[in-house]
C-alpha cells in the first residue's frame, strides 16, 4: 500500500526521498525484533539480514536526503547517484550474499547469538562515512544557505541524525566491541530510530519544515489580484486564493458546478459554447466575460491539468477584473469613431478643395468676359508646341484677328453692348475651330487662334469660314435695338517644315511670328477691313 500510494501520487521528490530514507530506518528496528521472535535460523538470518540491507542502505539514502534538503538534487545525475550509491549497494549484496560467512556467523546454532565478520565492519564503516560526509555536507550548506528556514531544515536535520548515530555508535560499543566486557543492552541503535522519528516527526510539525514550496504557494497565490479556484479531477476545491472569496464563498473540500456558479451571473458572449470547452477539457482551455455592473467587467478562464501521462488531473479557473481593459477599449472604439468623422470632414474639405483649385487653375488661364484662353495661356502653350513642330517638321498656323470699326460699337451702343458683341464673336469663332485649335484673347477686340497641324492652304480656307461665319453672325441686343453685325480682318502666318529644327530662344521666335502675324493684319485693315492676309515663312 505504501509502495503504491508513494509511487502514484503527486508528492515532490523531496518527500520521496525522504520517505524511502524512512522506510530504510524502519526496516531495521522491525527485523532485529523479527530476529528475536523465531529459532528458525533460517528466518532468524533471513531477519538479520534485512535489517543489515536497511543499514547499509542507509547511509546512501540519507546522503541524498541532505542533497536534496540543501536544494543541491540537480548535481545528482544518473551516473553520479550511481556512483554514490555504489558503496551502499556493494555493501547490502555482500549482507545478503554472506559469502563464506563473512557477513555473520551463528553462535550455537542459531543466530540469537552472533559472530560478525569482515563485511559486517565493511558495512558499518561505509555507513559511518556517509553519515560523516553528509554532515560535512550540511555544515558546507548551512553556511551558503540563503534563507534563515533553509538553514532551519538543515540544522534539524542534522540534530536528527546525529541522534541517530549517537545511538547507533553506542550500540556498537557496548553490544559489539566491549561485549565480553559489558552486560548486552538491546535495542539501543533501535531506541536510536525511534527517537530520531520522533524527532523529525515534531520538527517536521512544529516548524512545517516540509512546508515549505506550499506556504511559498500561498503566499503567492494570495498576493495576486487574479482569482484562482484550483479543482481535482472530480470539481472538488482544492485551493482558492483570496482574491476569490469576495466573488464566491468557497472553501477547499466544496464541490464546485461551473453551471450553477455562473448561472446568476450577467454573461456577455455564448455561455454554452464556455461550458462544452470546460465539459470536454479542452487542452486550449476556454474564456468567458461577465459583467458585475455597467462599469465592472471580470473574464473568466478555465484549463485543464494534465499530468506528465496526460492524464486530467485537475482544473483552474482564474477570474480577471478586465474593466480597466474594456473601458479603454471602449474609449479607444469611441476616438475611433470621432477620428473616422474628422477623417470624412477633411476628405469633404479636400475634395472641395480640389474643386476650388481646379476653378482657380481654369481662372487662371481663361478671359472671363468671353471664355476663351487668355494671352498668357497662349504663349505658353505656343512656346511647348512650337519647339515640338520644329523638332518634327509638323507645319502649323497663326491667325490674329481684330473687330474691324469696334470703337463705332461703342459709341453707338455703349460699352456694355459692346461687351456682348464681343463675346458673340469670340463664341462664333470658337464653333469654326477643331478641339486642338488654341482661340486665346489676345488684347482688346483682337484675338489669336493657334491651329497645329495646319498648313497654309488648310489655314486660309478656315480663315475664310471663319470670316464669314462673323460676318454673318447678327447680334440682336435687347429689345428696342438694332441688329448688330461686325467684320474682322485677319492676318494668317503659316510655317512649314524645310527650314530649322531647333531654336535656342522660344519666346523670342514667338514674338517674331507674332509681329509678322501682326504686319498681316496691319496690312488686311489697310487694305479696306474684312479680309485675310497671308504670310508663308519655312520654319
Ligand atoms: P480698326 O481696328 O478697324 O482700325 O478700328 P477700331 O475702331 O476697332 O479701332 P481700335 O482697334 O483702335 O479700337 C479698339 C476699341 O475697342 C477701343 C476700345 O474702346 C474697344 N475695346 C477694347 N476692349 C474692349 C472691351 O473689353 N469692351 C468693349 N466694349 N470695348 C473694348
Ligand atoms: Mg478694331
Ligand atoms: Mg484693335
Amino acid at each position: 500500500m505504501f509502495a503504491i500510494i508513494f509511487l502514484f501520487n503527486t508528492i515532490t521528490v523531496l518527500h520521496k526521498v525522504y520517505l524511502v530514507f524512512h522506510f530504510l530506518m524502519m526496516l531495521w528496528p522491525i527485523s532485529q525484533f523479527a530476529v528475536l521472535t523465531t529459532d528458525n535460523p533460517m528466518l532468524q538470518l533471513f531477519y538479520l539480514k534485512a535489517s543489515f540491507v536497511g543499514l547499509s542502505l542507509l547511509g546512501s539514502g540519507w546522503l541524498i536526503f541532505a542533497i536534496f534538503l540543501t536544494g543541491q538534487s540537480y548535481l545528482l545525475t544518473r551516473i553520479r547517484l550511481f556512483w554514490l550509491g555504489l558503496p551502499s549497494l556493494f555493501a547490502a549484496a555482500g549482507v545478503v550474499c554472506n559469502p563464506w560467512d563473512w557477513f555473520v556467523l551463528p553462535v550455537d546454532g542459531d543466530f540469537k547469538e552472533r559472530e560478525y565478520g569482515p563485511l559486517f565492519w565493511f558495512t558499518l564503516i561505509t555507513l559511518s562515512l556517509y553519515i560523516v560526509f553528509s554532515i560535512y555536507h550540511l555544515y558546507s550548506s548551512y553556511r551558503t544557505a540563503k534563507t534563515s528556514r533553509h538553514r532551519l531544515q538543515i540544522v534539524l536535520a542534522t540534530i536528527g541524525i546525529l541522534i541517530l548515530s549517537t545511538f547507533a555508535l553506542a550500540d556498537l560499543v557496548v553490544n559489539v566491541v566491549f561485549a565480553e566486557q559489558t552486560t548486552m543492552v538491546i535495542g539501543l541503535t533501535s531506541w536510536g530510530i525511534l527517537l530520531s522519528g520522533l524527532y523529525f516527526l515534531i520538527a517536521i510539525q512544529v516548524f512545517k519544515v516540509f512546508h515549505v514550496i506550499r506556504l511559498d504557494q500561498k503566499d503567492v497565490l494570495d498576493s495576486m489580484s487574479t482569482g484562482i479556484i484550483v479543482l481535482d479531477e472530480h470539481g472538488i476545491v482544492l485551493d482558492v486564493n483570496s482574491a476569490v472569496r469576495p466573488l464566491f464563498s468557497l472553501r477547499p473540500g466544496d464541490f464546485l458546478d461551473i453551471s450553477r456558479l455562473l448561472a446568476p451571473l450577467h454573461i456577455e458572449g455564448d455561455v454554452r459554447v464556455f461550458l462544452k470547452a470546460y465539459e470536454q477539457r479542452k487542452p486550449e482551455g476556454a474564456q468567458i466575460e461577465i459583467s458585475l455592473g455597467s462599469d465592472s467587467h471580470m473574464s473568466i478562464y478555465t484549463a485543464p491539468i494534465f499530468d506528465s501521462g496526460m492524464a486530467l488531473i485537475g482544473r483552474i479557473i482564474t477570474f480577471q477584473d478586465v474593466s480597466e481593459l474594456r473601458r479603454l477599449v471602449d474609449e479607444s472604439y469611441r476616438q475611433n469613431e470621432v477620428l473616422q468623422e474628422r477623417n470624412r470632414a477633411l476628405m469633404l474639405m479636400q475634395d472641395e478643395l480640389y474643386k476650388a483649385n481646379q476653378l482657380l487653375e481654369q481662372m487662371a488661364v481663361t478671359d472671363s468676359l468671353t471664355g476663351c484662353y487668355n494671352r498668357r495661356y497662349l504663349m505658353q502653350q505656343m512656346e511647348h508646341e512650337v519647339m515640338k513642330n520644329m523638332r518634327y517638321q509638323i507645319p502649323f498656323s497663326i491667325f490674329l484677328f481684330d473687330i474691324d470699326l469696334f470703337k463705332n460699337v461703342n459709341d453707338r451702343f455703349g460699352h456694355i453692348i459692346g461687351d456682348e458683341v464681343l463675346s458673340s464673336t469670340a463664341a462664333v469663332v470658337k464653333r469654326m475651330l477643331r478641339r486642338t485649335d488654341v482661340l486665346a484673347r489676345y488684347g482688346g477686340e483682337e484675338f489669336s487662334v493657334y491651329l497645329p497641324h495646319t498648313n497654309e492652304e488648310q489655314a486660309l480656307l478656315l480663315a475664310q469660314r471663319v470670316k464669314e461665319a462673323v460676318e454673318f453672325n447678327i447680334i440682336q441686343p435687347g429689345p428696342g435695338n438694332h441688329p448688330i453685325g461686325v467684320t474682322i480682318s485677319l492676318g494668317v502666318l503659316s510655317v512649314d517644315k524645310g527650314g530649322r529644327m531647333s531654336v535656342e530662344n522660344p519666346k523670342g521666335y514667338l514674338r517674331e511670328l507674332f509681329s509678322e502675324a501682326d504686319a498681316a493684319l496691319y496690312e488686311a485693315k489697310h487694305g479696306g477691313r474684312n479680309r485675310i492676309v497671308s504670310i508663308y515663312r519655312k520654319a
